[in-house]
């Protein structure tokens, strides 16, 4: 393994379960009325999330994205101060040691920044959602991180805990390994997914995966 990609939110940092998403998903409701979703692997988001996320799949590309992102961003940094680590996290990254490492995530750049911030977490390399790139499970955000750390995607070993990490990790040709996304350790992936219940096992688990 040359690299590790990590997911954000419950994979290092539990940011979504304080997110009123809902409240977010009003907001973009007022802004744009309604839209379709485009087709994504299943979640086990709820339901405000899950829609959230997916106009900004269906929106990538689109003028309205950028202000779409920022309203839902507001209510991701009011979720910062409650967040929490996932378990082992301090562990994990000792474990890392001098692996190159990114943060590839779904959140807005301020609120992901805000919360790594909080949590202690020194992990320059980010690539959060952006206008110019098409969102996970689509493969440009984890390409750009390899690109950023210099690194051919099929050295690299994305860790997170959704099942649009898992399509996008196969979309950019990365190994992948899951993580569980509650803190008792429960993981949904199906079958045939390398899955740890925390992220020292799944950083043992990236290391022989490629
Ligand atoms: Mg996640």
């Amino acid at each position: 393994m040359k690299a590790v990609l990590f997911d954000l939110d419950r994979t290092l940092i539990d940011l979504q379960t304080y997110t009123d998403y809902g409240a977010a998903l009003e907001d973009v409701e007022s802004m744009i009325g309604s839209w379709d979703d485009p087709p994504a692997p299943a979640t086990d988001w709820d339901a405000p999330t899950q829609r959230c996320m997916s106009i900004l799949v269906a929106l990538s590309g689109d003028p309205r994205w950028t202000e779409v992102s920022e309203a839902i961003a507001v209510h991701e940094m009011a979720a910062v101060t409650a967040s929490h680590a996932m378990p082992r996290l301090g562990e994990a990254l000792q474990l890392a040691g001098d692996i190159p490492r990114a943060v590839v995530t779904l959140v807005a750049e301020a609120p992901a920044r805000a919360v790594l911030a909080r949590h202690g977490v020194d992990i320059p390399v980010l690539v959060p959602r952006r206008p110019d790139l098409r969102p996970k499970p689509a493969a440009d955000q984890l390409l750009e991180a390899c690109r950023l750390l210099e690194v051919a995607p099929s050295s690299a070993v994305m860790v997170g805990d959704s099942t649009w990490d898992a399509e996008a990790a196969a979309n950019a040709a990365c190994a992948f390994v899951g993580v569980a996304a509650t803190r008792d350790g429960t993981a949904r992936f199906g079958t045939g997914v390398n899955t740890a219940g925390d992220l020292v096992v799944a950083l043992e688990l990236a290391r022989r995966a490629v």
